[in-house]
């Protein structure tokens, strides 16, 4: 098993985002988004749609190296649709049909695997015309390490100025005496330190950083247990036994059963046949590490074939949701629910108080 390290620690193989400038000292914004996740990136595209201008601080210099989420549930692709050049990016680098709507619980690949249980999910097969008659868009399947530079390439079509990766926000002061605006501290990777000044803000950060800053207290349960996942590169769909399949959930009593067991799931590169997915199938295997049993990789899934370029994370699930969704002028993306859910729904969410405070 690689070695684990914390969820999108570095910033080498990001894809980095053209750069823009510190901000000045005297940048005024009607909002401003901190975070370049889907979530900001998403809030950056509905805010230029409307002709708000506002300006994004992402603190690593690119978009995420991790896959991260791959479900694009039904609601979003909604609002992807109403980003115009976006949902139809999307459509195009996204699962095909023949993947994207299966998963089946497996013992292990390879000699001596069996297949416990198929079933169709995430609108396939079966739950096609009951998807179909709840939304005009469907889930779609993209990790999203490919999500993001769709996301700020729309982003960048509809306002070039507005993202500004390599800065992070260090503080929010809300000056109520000030006409309500809030005070948004910033330090570039260069180390410069400057202040803008928004009127209001989304606090789009993955609920990483500044919702305790703002108070907002978290109900639920962290730390609920720690996953390993392993990204890596190799030919498995030729040799795997129902390439079918979005995700194999590996079940074996003896090793834990169920997410301690772990699974393997494929995110592409799709379409099968486009030059970029020629030879570098990408994969990923999840799991809870137990200290008796450190190596259900090399056991899983290194029996269908060798593989190359691992790079390893380490995420701690938690079970959190943000008891606030807005304070004064600060909106907040708070659903902080652990690898498998998304806080992609949060979009329209905010946008509606947002919507009506502008
Ligand atoms: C291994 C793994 C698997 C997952 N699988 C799924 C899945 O299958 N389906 C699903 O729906 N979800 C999944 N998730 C969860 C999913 O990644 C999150 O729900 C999603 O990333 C949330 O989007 P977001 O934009 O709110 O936050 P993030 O994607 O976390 O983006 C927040 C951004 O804010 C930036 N930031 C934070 N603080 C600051 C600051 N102070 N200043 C500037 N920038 C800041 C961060 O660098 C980050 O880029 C998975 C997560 C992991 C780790």
């Amino acid at each position: 098993m690689c070695k684990g390290e914390s969820n999108r620690v570095h910033n080498s193989g990001r894809k980095t985002a053209k750069m823009a400038g510190p901000p000045e000292a005297t940048d005024r914004h009607p909002v401003v988004i901190i975070g370049g996740g889907p979530v900001g990136l998403s809030a950056s595209i509905l805010l230029s749609l409307r002709g708000i201008p506002h300006a994004l601080f992402e603190r690593h210099r690119g978009t995420s190296i991790h896959p991260k989420a791959c479900g694009i549930n039904q609601r979003t692709t909604e609002i992807f649709r109403a980003m115009g050049g976006g949902l139809a990016a999307v459509r195009a680098a996204a699962a095909p049909d023949d993947v994207k709507g299966r998963t089946a619980w497996w013992t292990a690949l390879g000699p001596g695997g069996r297949e416990i249980f198929p079933r169709d999910a995430w609108g396939g097969g079966a739950y096609a015309d009951e998807y179909a008659a709840h939304g005009p868009t469907r889930y779609e399947v993209m990790p999203q390490n490919r999500l993001e530079p769709l996301l700020v390439r729309r982003a960048r079509e509809l306002n070039p100025a507005a993202l500004r990766f390599g800065v992070e926000v260090t503080d929010l002061v809300v000056d109520e005496a000030d006409g309500g605006g809030v005070r948004v501290k910033v330090r570039s990777s260069r180390g410069e330190e400057s202040e803008v000044l928004a009127r209001f803000v989304i606090a789009a950060d993955g609920g990483r950083s500044v919702t305790d800053k703002l108070g907002v207290p978290w109900i639920g349960e962290r730390d609920v247990m720690d996953m390993v996942s392993v990204h890596f590169r190799s030919p498995l769909r030729s040799r795997h036994p129902d390439p079918r399949n979005f995700i194999i959930w590996f079940t074996h009593p003896d090793q834990g059963g169920s997410v301690r067991t772990g699974y393997l799931y494929q995110i592409g590169p799709w379409p099968f046949d486009s030059p970029e997915a020629r030879d570098s199938e990408e994969w990923v295997f999840s799991c809870a590490p137990t200290a008796s049993d450190p190596s259900k990789f090399h056991r899983l899934v290194l029996p269908l074939g060798r593989c190359r370029r691992r790079r390893g994370s380490r995420q701690p699930w938690w079970a959190v949701i943000g008891q606030r969704r807005a304070r004064h002028r600060v909106f907040q993306a708070v659903h902080h629910p652990g690898p498998s859910h998304s806080t992609l729904v949060d979009v329209p969410r905010q946008g509606r108080p947002l919507r009506s405070a502008i």
